[in-house]
């Protein structure tokens, strides 16, 4: 069971357990070191398009205006959102005024300070406290929620615990198919139905067999609705609202998947979720092929909304818990 890769321990850290022997005390330096490097090492193409400009911003001995008018512009391209990249220069403009920044590297720390605080006043979080506990994934087609489904059922196997996945995205034969690969290699029982069947009796299939299997987690994997279409959305209510059939506490955490590449049109896919199913956080995905990972300050400042999970790759290991420090240094350090 023991998994020699650091990252357990962020994990463990992340569900609030303990993590397998060998992943023990004293690892979670080396953990965040392990998470940081990698995040870094996927997101070298994004930075790249960002990367001359905090080159220009962190050089300078002395911070001067200009730097303020290009700090402010290589905020606002990363999609940090206007008010957000406003009000990060006038904070850390201030600082300045108190003589507590001074040159770029001063200013460097500070930004990734003050970024890592927004995007995160407290470490990501997903309690396993409820057995089994019933997480739901949604978002739209192509985000990725197949994908972070079978990925975080690998990640919750390897760290001992029993997974049931429901199939409930049911209008897709492929999505199905794939999720029953992601099954067996992650050991987890997957509960699915024909084509076409109805994805709240899914959900409720799999949250029943969860139940009587005394499973740890059930991962439900929704259709991936288009959020204009109302109807749609509707669809998507009811099915929410079917483990609560069987717990009344059900679903304890409602993920939405996000592709960061989306930019701002995220944001108002986000919002649309959230005013139809109420959402406990968010799985940002493909933050490796896009500079637009300052989309988690306006999710969280507009929509209060944490990002718990980052995917940056379609390798297994590429989805990792939301560490605001190592994701605010890895978009904001200009290429080595
Ligand atoms: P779904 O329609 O939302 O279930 O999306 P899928 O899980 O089928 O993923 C759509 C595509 O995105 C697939 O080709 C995945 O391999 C890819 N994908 C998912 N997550 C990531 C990620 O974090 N980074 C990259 N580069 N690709 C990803």
């Amino acid at each position: 069971m023991a998994d020699p890769n650091p990252d357990q321990q962020a994990w463990a850290e992340l569900f609030g357990i303990q993590a397998p022997i060998g992943d023990g005390q004293g690892e979670a330096g080396e953990a965040r070191r392990g998470l940081f490097s990698r995040l870094r090492e996927n997101l070298t193409r994004p930075r790249q398009a960002i990367s001359p400009q905090l080159a220009g911003i962190f050089a300078p001995k002395l911070v001067t205006e200009e730097t303020w008018e290009q700090l402010e512009e290589a905020l606002i391209t990363a999609d940090c959102g206007m008010e957000e990249s406003l009000a990060v220069v006038e904070e850390l403009r201030a600082e300045t005024r108190e003589g507590r920044i001074v040159g770029g590297q001063d200013l460097a720390r500070a930004l990734w300070r003050v970024i890592a605080r927004d995007m995160a006043p407290e470490p990501a979080r997903i309690s396993l406290e409820h057995t089994p506990t019933v997480i739901m994934v949604v978002g739209v087609n192509g985000s990725g929620k197949t994908t972070t489904v079978g990925k975080l059922a690998h990640r919750l196997s390897s760290l001992g615990k029993s997974v049931v996945i429901g199939a409930a995205d049911t209008f897709r034969a492929a999505a199905v198919d794939q999720l029953a690969v992601w099954a067996e290699r992650a050991g987890a029982q997957l509960v699915r139905q024909g084509p076409g069947a109805d994805p709240g009796a899914v959900a409720y299939d799999a949250v029943a067999s969860g139940r009587s299997r005394g499973a740890d987690v059930v991962l439900i994997d929704t259709a991936g609705r288009l959020q204009t279409k109302h109807n749609l959305m509707e669809e998507l209510r009811k099915v929410a609202g079917v483990p609560a059939k069987l717990d009344p506490t059900a679903p304890h955490e409602t993920l939405l998947v996000l592709d960061a590449t989306t930019g701002q049109n995220g944001l108002s896919q986000a919002r649309l979720f959230h005013e139809a199913i109420t959402l406990t956080g968010v799985i940002l995905t493909k933050v490796d092929g896009t500079a637009k990972g300052g989309i988690v300050l306006p999710i969280r400042r507009d929509l209060d909304l944490p990002v718990k999970l980052v995917g940056s790759g379609e390798k297994l290991e590429d989805l990792q818990p939301f560490d605001a420090e190592a994701f605010a240094r890895a978009i904001f350090s200009p290429e080595a």
